[in-house]
């Protein structure tokens, strides 16, 4: 299958677009404008904007295991419709949890048939698999299938996936430094976060839930695992950084010289213990949702010591938001298929990112980080054709009920979003286009390979 996508305008640095010419043949891109074959079948991209596909470098799909919240067929089909073409899924929201090679074959094998998008995935250690003494072995056999790196937690409320004292966080990242691989960590920290669930007892609104994990928390447990991630040499990666604060620590731990990246999400970039009162639980993720002024500072961090955008996306039933009580509320949210819209709407017209800095923040960034550049997130010749074209001036209202993930509310209902999505081809073919789904395609991307 081979063809040449014309008319598109692609990105060409700050907020400029040239006309484009891209060819596509057996998946991957060959070649660009002028060295481009003339008589191979065309495509009219219609003036749309081509930009590289975008890369979720933390997913819940939570197939095998969780599939009444989400499962791999809605994720992935909602993963497309916004132009996501790989997703990195979390290895803690399935059963079993993917912390030995047994269960990361279970996992490619169940969730393949269904995915719409390629999908790289996150292996895990928990406490509960340290237990079993042959861990390192296990962390090594999963490195060693492509995982794209070892999803941890410094708190961790899963009695499936339970988190990592800092002693034993420490024993990891030797094990991962050994290996060569990249440890990520849910950054918050435990002592603190018991303290104030004590002081809090009895309380059970947003405010109070948000309060029990302070932005404090989440700086301790970075200077700590940054500290050993540094002794030991291994390449650290906060997920869903939270707060400005938390930048500022991981930014002083660069300064030192540690190997540390960070992702934030667009919740923590949006809203506010504001709008506790307006959405409740619909933002309740965790961490929590911080101060006008964290979120306000955190944007400074975009760009810098943030060089990637994630959504955690995490839906569940509506019922598991409205238990009455905001701490046995369900946290998470669900966010792939408007992660790009989002991006464009609140970084590159809101005029607080250039087009170049949001294909940066979406896509190329996480291929760099974590193993897949340049097969993924680049359009350059050899590299996999993932792309989507978008319309930047075309604005759409969000309605939950338009979603594809099984999570059909979102917080940002009746926002005004820019930049629809008209098609997403992964490895040259449509996966999505004006509203319609082609069958499952996507593929288990081995980390490194070409
Ligand atoms: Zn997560």
């Amino acid at each position: 299958m081979k063809f040449v996508l014309e008319n598109v305008r692609v990105p060409a640095g700050g907020n400029t677009l040239r006309p484009a010419r891209m060819a596509v043949a057996s998946g991957r891109v060959v070649a660009w404008d002028e060295e481009c074959p003339v008589d191979w079948a065309r495509e009219d991209g219609q003036g749309l904007v081509l930009l590289p596909g975008v890369i979720d470098p933390h997913t819940h799909f939570d197939e095998p295991g969780y599939t009444w919240r989400e499962d791999f067929a809605h994720g992935s089909r909602a993963a497309v419709a916004g132009g996501v073409t790989t997703i990195f899924d979390m290895p803690d929201t399935s059963v079993p949890p993917v912390t030995t090679r047994a269960a990361l074959a279970e996992k490619v094998s169940a969730v393949l048939p269904h995915a719409m998008c390629d999908f790289g995935l996150w292996g895990g250690v928990s406490a509960n698999a340290l237990e079993d003494p042959g861990w390192p072995r296990h962390m090594q056999e999963l490195w060693e299938a492509g995982v794209i790196g070892f999803k941890t937690y410094a708190l961790s409320g899963m009695a499936t996936f339970r988190h990592l004292s800092y002693k034993q966080f420490e024993e990891v990242v030797r094990q991962a430094a050994a290996l060569g691989a990249l440890v990520g960590v849910h950054a918050e920290d435990a002592g603190i976060v018991e303290g104030e669930r004590a002081r809090l007892c009895g309380r059970t609104e947003m405010a109070a839930y948000a309060a029990s994990r302070p932005v404090r928390a989440e700086v301790e447990a970075i200077r700590q695992v940054g500290a050993l991630a540094h002794a030991s040499g291994t390449r650290l990666h906060i997920v869903h950084l939270s707060s400005a604060s938390g930048a500022e620590e991981v930014a002083r731990l660069r300064g030192l010289g540690a190997d540390i990246s960070a992702e934030t999400c667009p919740q923590y970039l949006t809203f506010s213990e504001q709008d506790f009162g307006r959405l409740g639980s619909l933002i309740k993720c965790a961490p929590p949702i911080r101060s006008v002024a964290e979120r306000d500072r955190l944007w400074q961090h975009v760009g810098g010591v943030i060089s990637m955008f994630a959504t955690d996306h995490a839906p569940c039933p509506i019922e598991e938001k409205q238990t009455g009580n905001a701490f046995s509320d369900y946290a998470g949210i669900a966010g792939v298929e408007l992660l790009l819209p989002w991006a464009l709407t609140y970084g590159w017209r809101a005029g607080r990112l250039t087009l170049e800095q949001v294909v940066e923040l979406t896509s190329r960034s996480a291929a760099r980080r974590f193993g897949l550049w340049p097969r993924k997130g680049s359009l350059l010749p050899g590299s996999d054709a993932d792309f989507v074209l978008v319309n930047l001036e075309e604005n759409f209202v969000v309605r939950g009920e338009n979603l594809h993930s099984k999570g059909r509310f979102s917080p940002f209902e009746g926002e005004t979003f820019y930049g629809r999505v008209h098609a997403t081809y992964v490895r040259g073919m449509a996966v999505f286009k004006r509203g319609t789904f082609c069958r499952p395609c996507g593929r288990f991307v081995v980390r490194g390979e070409t």
